[in-house]
């Protein structure tokens, strides 16, 4: 058996499409502002790509890009200001920090209202109450990737391997709130491959590259592979690098009935899902009705 591949880019593409049609019916353009600080190689990149996509939907993208050595202080101050402007509807701050600043201090001083990340105490108070608020973005993305398959997902068993509070814990959340049954697994978790063979639904969000192999797996499981690790690619040639996920992907398709790649699948979701998360926030904010195509996801 070869399991479907569920694409990723595909997907992302007719959201930001649907976004961009949804910004076209609203009475003004709301603005996403990402913040920076340093020069990552890495979050330059994402930065970048946000900022495209942003306006290839139609809305205005405004980046602040701060020096590696910013101060705390003055780091929470343009947050603040970003927070306090109207013309500013959504507010991501691009994470990991510089080690000197805490990331809990910055994203307080984050508009709840504005949080398209949905990182703050509040929106994640509100995913854990089940009330309505911004949800994260890669989650969110996870989930509506999982029920391309599998719509109803009611009474499935959803493995999730990782309980960060940026990508594991809202996933499991999330399931949770379709009716699932979730398990969340972590590194102190026993007996991992024999948890994750009762999965339906197998949720990866770990950061180590290929360690769920095809054995893991209960054939016709779903796997959503949210791992993204650079590894090296001799194969390539000397010092080259490719992207991988925490799925052995060949393996996984052979019993899998359907498996996110990694790249080119949970990953364009996330920014598909931010767009979408800003165009909410403006509506929210400025008392504008949700376009009908954004609402029942
Ligand atoms: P993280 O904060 O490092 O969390 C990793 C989780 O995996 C932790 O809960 C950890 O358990 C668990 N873990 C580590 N080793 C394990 C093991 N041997 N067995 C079981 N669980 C283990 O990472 P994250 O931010 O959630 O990100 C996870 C992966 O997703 C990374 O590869 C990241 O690059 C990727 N990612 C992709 C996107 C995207 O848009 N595509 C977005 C975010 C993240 P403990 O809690 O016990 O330490």
């Amino acid at each position: 058996m070869t399991g479907r591949i569920i694409d990723g880019r595909a997907i992302a593409a007719r959201i930001r499409a649907e976004t961009a049609a949804a910004v076209k019916t609203l009475p003004g353009q709301p603005g996403l502002a990402v913040v920076l600080v340093g020069d990552d190689p890495a979050s330059q990149v994402y930065v970048t790509s946000k900022g495209k996509a942003t306006i290839e939907a139609g809305m205005r993208s405004i980046e602040l890009r701060l020096p590696a050595d910013t101060a705390e202080a003055d780091l929470v101050a343009k947050v603040g200001a970003l927070s306090a402007d109207p013309n500013i509807d959504g507010i991501l701050v691009q994470l990991p920090l510089p080690k000197h600043i805490s990331e809990p201090n910055v994203l307080a001083h984050v508009d709840p209202m504005k949080d398209v990340d949905g990182l703050t105490e509040l929106s994640a108070g509100k995913l854990m109450l089940g009330k309505p608020g911004l949800r994260p973005c890669t989650p969110v993305g996870c989930l509506m990737l999982a029920k391309t398959e599998r719509p109803d997902l009611t009474g499935a068993h959803v493995v999730v391997i990782g309980r960060s509070i940026l990508v594991g814990k809202p996933s499991a959340l999330l399931f949770l709130e379709q009716n699932a049954t979730v398990s969340i697994a972590h590194s102190k978790t026993r007996d991992l491959k024999i948890l994750c063979r009762s999965a339906d639904i197998l949720l990866a969000a770990v950061g180590r590259p290929e360690m769920v192999r095809g054995d893991w797996l209960r054939p016709g499981a779903i796997v959503i592979d949210v791992g993204t690790n650079r590894v090296p690619a001799p194969e390539k040639g000397e010092g080259k690098t490719k992207l991988v996920g925490d799925v052995a992907f060949k393996e996984a398709i052979e019993i899998a009935a359907a498996i996110t790649p990694s790249p080119g699948g949970v990953g364009p979701m996330t920014i598909a899902c931010l767009l979408r998360n800003t165009v909410l926030a403006a509506c929210a904010r400025r008392g504008w009705s949700v376009p009908e195509r954004l609402v029942t996801r």
